[in-house]
């Protein structure tokens, strides 16, 4: 790369690469390198919106001003005999979540159409544990059909934990479109995060439900002690592998796990990182998955430049931002919602709301 080409970065003292010419260069078929990730993640502030530019044409050429709408139904919560340490529903976990054993087939369709009459193109069908049984396997497949037969052209996302072939191949048949599994950070962390079962176990799962058909959705959680290099080799691992959609989330420390208290992440940092999976994987579903209320804060809608899937209103044991305002951000950005046309920004049109504080009145002033 010519100097010319490059921006001197002295916050880290490395060349940082200019963005523009690298996005073209991936558009020409380069796969970026280790060390240009690196340096878009270590990208100063001053440069980060040129990143996010950058990048966002590549997420433009692929999927437009789309933004593709999830729906979580969280079909069992808690009572997870696994100890990731990173979730609220671990062994162990003295988080104040919901818990509840599986929920029905109607309930699973009744919360599926909350989601479908929010916007979402995609439901995804999750529950807490290790992986499932046969029988487990077989309430899923239920609740797969009942929502295909409502609604046969939104897509099913089953996760459900590591999987075996049968069961793959049963929700295969039963309609699933995809199986989500995380591999949630890079292989030479994993040890650190988990210890009931291993990285490889997670990539197992990932490549049984490749086989099986279904389209493997894997992503990673940032924000829980990994270097900018871990960051890489993740996101590098959920590329060879071929993820065709990528959450990114962003850690929630719920209180009562062992990562309580951690807050490693900010706004521009998880920008950063929402960019780099996007030049390093152009043409995959880049999603801002739990989390982003927490740590982009103001930046949720600039994340969307780079990012075209987010998931509609609460997760699993938390909850988000109200989906009438995430719907409303999508059109405030100038995006569509995937498979809606244009939405509504807001129910009604803003009227300024008249002073009645401060100076001139005896009430506190906002300052
Ligand atoms: S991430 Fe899944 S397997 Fe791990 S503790 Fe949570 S529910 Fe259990």
């Amino acid at each position: 790369m010519s100097r010319t080409m490059t921006t001197r970065c002295e916050a880290s003292g490395a060349d940082v690469a200019d963005f523009f010419e690298l996005v073209g260069r991936i558009q020409r078929g380069h796969t970026l390198a280790a060390a240009e990730a690196l340096s878009a993640l270590r990208a100063p502030d001053s440069q980060t919106m040129s990143l996010i530019a950058a990048a966002g044409m590549l997420r433009q050429a692929h999927f437009g001003r789309t933004v593709k709408v999830n729906y979580l139904v969280n079909l069992k919560s808690g009572l997870c005999a696994e100890d990731c340490s990173y979730c609220s529903q671990r062994l162990g976990s003295t988080s104040q979540i919901l818990k509840y054993t599986w929920i029905s087939t109607e309930e699973a369709a009744k919360q599926a159409q909350h989601g479908i009459d929010g916007g979402a193109s995609r439901v995804c069908l999750v529950a807490s544990g290790r992986g499932p049984s046969d029988r487990d396997v077989q309430r899923v497949a239920d609740m797969i059909g009942r929502v295909k037969e409502d609604h046969p052209d939104v897509e099913v996302c089953a996760c459900l934990g590591l999987l075996r072939e049968r069961h793959a191949q049963k929700l295969a048949e039963a309609g699933a479109d995809a199986y989500n599994h995380n591999i949630n950070t890079a292989e030479s962390l994993y040890d650190d995060i988990c210890t009931t079962h291993s990285y490889q176990d997670r990539v197992d799962t990932v490549e049984t439900a490749k086989g099986a058909g279904m389209s493997p959705c894997s992503g990673l959680i940032v924000g829980m002690g990994e270097s900018d290099e871990q960051v890489v080799e993740a996101v590098f691992a959920l590329r060879e592998m071929g993820s065709d959609s990528i959450p990114v989330n962003f850690l929630m420390p719920f209180d009562g796990t062992p990562l309580e208290g951690t807050h490693e992440l900010s706004p521009m940092q998880c920008l950063r990182i929402l960019a780099m999976v996007r030049l390093a994987c152009p043409d995959r579903e880049v999603r801002i998955a739990g989390g982003r209320e927490m740590h982009l804060r103001s930046l949720q809608s600039v994340a969307l430049e780079v990012a075209n899937s987010l998931f509609l209103g609460d997760y699993l044991t938390s909850e988000g931002q109200d989906a009438k305002d995430d719907v409303a951000m999508i059109a405030d950005a100038g995006f569509t919602v995937l498979g809606h046309g244009d939405v509504a920004g807001t129910d009604a049109e803003p009227v300024p709301a008249l002073r009645r504080r401060g100076t001139g009145t005896a009430a506190r002033p906002n300052a």
